[in-house]
């Protein structure tokens, strides 16, 4: 897979416009990673995250985000954030994300350790500027319950979904305004 540029789409004819077509849901995940080569295993995780999309599925990937770590410890973070159509469940799509986390090495030595992947759920669902599907168990919580705080999710999210709004949280535009304006995370995009 070539790298991250800038925000773009790869598209392909939407499962809405093939009525024979499986239902799918429109997801956004977070990558991020800050050990060893960050930017292949970002790379390499695009490559199965794209096994996860349905055939038919649009694809986005937002450009590549260098971020301080916020909470965790390390060096800095390399982060991005994916859209695609998938038709697995919300939690059956949790669960294939932290497989692909488990393949790359990623260890839970003690919360926010340094680590290989960190892949996170942003958004289920999504529709247009809706954020999607809302609900809240043991094992997972939509939407993640900390991307309106975190810049590394915000930026690259804004790139591909800059209408969109989090569902309890507000527009991605404000809270990302919100967040520069505070200057707490630094962050900046990488060039392609
Ligand atoms: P972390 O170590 O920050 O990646 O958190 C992983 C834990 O958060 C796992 O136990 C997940 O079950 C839980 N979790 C809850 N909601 C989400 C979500 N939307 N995306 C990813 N993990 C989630």
């Amino acid at each position: 897979m070539t790298k991250a540029t800038s925000a773009r789409t790869s598209s392909a004819s939407r499962p809405m416009d093939d009525p024979g077509a499986a239902a799918s849901s429109r997801v956004f995940v977070g990558l991020g990673a800050n050990l060893g080569d960050a930017r292949a295993t970002l790379e390499a995780a695009l490559v199965a995250l794209r096994g996860l999309a349905c055939a038919q599925s649009s694809w986005q990937v937002s450009s590549f985000w260098r971020s301080a770590p916020v909470e965790a410890s390390g060096p800095d973070f390399l982060n991005a954030v994916a859209a695609f159509d998938t038709a697995r469940t919300p939690h059956a799509l949790l669960d294939a994300l932290q497989a692909i986390e488990l393949h790359f090495g990623r260890e839970r030595p003690y919360r926010n350790a340094p680590r290989t992947l960190d892949l996170d759920l942003l958004l289920y669902g999504v529709a247009g500027v809706d954020g999607g599907r809302v609900l809240a168990d043991e094992r997972l919580v939509l939407p993640h319950p900390r991307a309106h705080l975190r810049a590394f999710v915000l930026e690259p999210l804004a790139e591909l979904w800059p209408d969109g709004v989090i569902a309890g949280r507000g527009s991605v535009a404000a809270l990302r305004g919100a967040l520069r304006a505070s200057g707490d995370q630094r962050i900046e995009r990488l060039p392609g």
